[in-house]
């Protein structure tokens, strides 16, 4: 479920890259390095730049990938024998370094139920898998001064790249909802706009707001659960919005993550606060309880 325009990739192709290395940023997130050849092929974007990761089953021996990189590669997917088709979730490009043929995503780790928490958690050097560049998601449409974008965990490295992104006059709110403080990354954010971290941890129903960023270094662990605690991913962040002061000049929202986090700020922005439906955007990364179709 989405309500967005995504800025499409110019030159999209489908690539095989490899895994360079893997290393576990913080308690919930590790960090997966792609690289290889097929990167020269790809054109980095900024902001939310996502794209569809191909991976192999656990009884394929080989990555068979769509060769159409159109919207057709889902019918030609969709056409494929089951026993040959790979998985296919969506992520968000965390960092590229065209130089050495090198992109970074961040997986959110929520156990090995999930083929791409699994894969992230397992990721071996000289690993192959497919990606398929989608392009942009945010994408205002309409005149605004200030600028709100919300995210569960799994929007961390969306709003990452859009704040990295931004120009260096731009205003606006960021809030970011993660299972534990110790998950809360640093990036560049414009002066103009406040990044708001929310940490679940325990479940306990607080709010912190940081002024320091703890090391990325943090050791090996056993898996946490994905949730920090007992708290429903999303919801800090909407009761966040639900309490935030928003500017009289125009907004533009634009929420990522948990889908009752996203619809739940729609609701919020457009019944309550009068914001026009044209103003906010928003994705549903992933629903709680429910696996992605494919
Ligand atoms: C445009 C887009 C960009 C995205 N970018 C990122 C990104 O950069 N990093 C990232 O981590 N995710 C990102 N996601 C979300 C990610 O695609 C989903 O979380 C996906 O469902 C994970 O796949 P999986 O195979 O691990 O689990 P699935 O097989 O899809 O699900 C298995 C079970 O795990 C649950 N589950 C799925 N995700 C989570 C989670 N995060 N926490 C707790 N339980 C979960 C499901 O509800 C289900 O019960 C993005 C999604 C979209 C649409």
């Amino acid at each position: 479920m989405a309500n967005f325009k995504i800025v499409k990739p110019a030159d999209a192709h489908v690539l095989t890259l490899e895994v360079v290395g893997s290393k576990r940023v913080s308690p919930h997130v590790v960090r997966v390095t792609l690289g290889g050849e097929g990167m020269d092929h790809f054109t980095p974007m900024g902001y939310d730049q996502w794209f569809r990761l191909f991976l192999t089953r656990p009884d394929q021996d080989a990555l068979s990938l769509p060769t159409r990189s159109s919207g057709l590669w889902y019918v030609q997917y969709l056409a494929t024998p089951r026993a040959r088709r790979p998985f296919v979730r969506s992520y968000t490009v965390r960092a590229v370094r065209p130089d050495l043929r090198e992109m970074d995503v961040d997986f959110v780790v929520h156990g090995d139920e999930g083929p791409a928490s699994r894969f992230a958690l397992t990721a071996e050097p000289g690993e192959r898998v497919g990606l398929l560049d989608q392009g942009v998601g945010y994408n205002p449409r309409v005149a605004h001064d200030w600028t709100l974008v919300v995210a569960d965990e799994t929007g961390l490295p969306a709003v990452a790249g859009i704040c990295e992104s931004l120009p260096d006059d731009a205003r606006g709110l960021a809030i970011v909802e993660v299972p534990d403080l110790a998950d809360v990354q640093d990036f560049r954010v414009p002066a103009g706009v406040e990044l708001r971290w929310i940490a679940r941890a325990d479940g306990a129903p607080t709010a912190e707001v940081l002024a320091d960023v703890p090391s990325a270094d943090v050791p090996a662990a056993d898996v946490p659960g994905a949730d920090g605690g007992h708290a429903l991913p999303g919801r800090l962040a909407l009761d966040a919005v639900l309490a935030a002061e928003l500017p009289s000049a125009p907004v533009y929202a634009y929420a990522v993550g948990e889908s009752s986090l996203v619809t739940g700020v729609r609701r919020h922005l457009v019944n309550d606060r009068g914001v026009p439906k044209t103003h906010v955007d928003f994705v549903g990364y992933w629903r709680h309880g429910h696996a992605a179709s494919s």
